[in-house]
């Protein structure tokens, strides 16, 4: 339903979940946050829960530190709405999170495949299998991987991916779903709604379906070659409601 995405200086976990109270309007029924840790591995830390982002925010533990993130609102589609199947979702390894709207249309030939390769299930969701097929892939980009993945399912989606291996960044994609990039200075950030962006840049990128695209603390490239525009509007106006 809801995503949102943080790379820069700050600590990305309260940014991540004011932003996912901005999108709280377009309801749901789960929320969710991963961030990559400090140090070399990069450590993948996630907390999700069925209910409202305040429940989110209260399990969040006192130390959840890193300066990238993505975080999720989710209205169930495939699976009830439990802690299991809460965004984002992770690979077998642990090294893979995503977050994801829409819907996967042959989820459940990827389901019975996966499993026949002796991989894990843990949630009913369609998009778990996402984060296998990216955690399984060996091209040498996360670029690349999540590409190689997206090119195995069919249906609609807007997601956002973090990977302990490749700690800088954050990847999205569009088919779909809306998503936007946020400019900032020495910071950037995703979303799938203007609301959650508008206080901390107006300076956005729409992206368009088929698109693929990274955001680092020092910018964006996106397959779509876009610039950046800067919006004229009045971020105090998306406090009102
Ligand atoms: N289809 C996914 C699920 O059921 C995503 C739903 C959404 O867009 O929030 O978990």
């Amino acid at each position: 339903c809801g995503i949102v995405g943080y790379v820069g200086s700050q600590q990305a976990a309260p940014l991540l979940v004011e932003g996912l109270g901005r999108l709280e309007h377009r309801g749901y029924d789960s929320a969710g946050l991963a961030v990559l840790g400090p140090g070399r591995e990069g450590r993948l830390r996630v907390v999700k829960k069925a209910g409202r982002v305040r429940d989110l925010a209260e399990a969040l533990p006192k130390r959840f530190a890193g300066k990238v993130g993505v975080g999720h609102t989710r209205w169930a589609t495939h699976g009830p709405a439990t802690d299991v199947n809460a965004h984002p979702h992770t690979d077998t390894k642990g090294d893979v999170a995503v977050v994801h709207n829409g819907i996967i249309d042959n989820a459940a030939a990827l389901r019975a495949e996966l499993t026949e390769a002796g991989v894990d299930l843990l949630s009913d969701t369609d998009t778990e299998v996402l984060a296998h097929l990216i955690g399984r892939s060996e091209a040498d980009t996360l670029e690349e991987r999540v590409t190689e993945a997206l090119a195995r399912v069919e249906g609609t989606y807007g997601l956002a991916v973090l990977h302990a291996a490749y700690p800088d960044r954050v990847v999205v994609a569009r088919n779909g779903s809306p998503l936007l990039i946020g400019v900032g200075d020495h910071e950037m950030f995703v979303a799938s709604d203007l609301a959650a962006l508008v206080r901390y840049t107006t300076r956005v990128v729409h992206l368009e379906d088929g698109e693929l695209a990274t955001i680092t603390a020092d910018g964006f490239t996106s397959t779509g070659h876009h610039q950046a525009v800067d919006l004229d509007i009045d971020p105090a106006a998306y406090d009102a409601g």
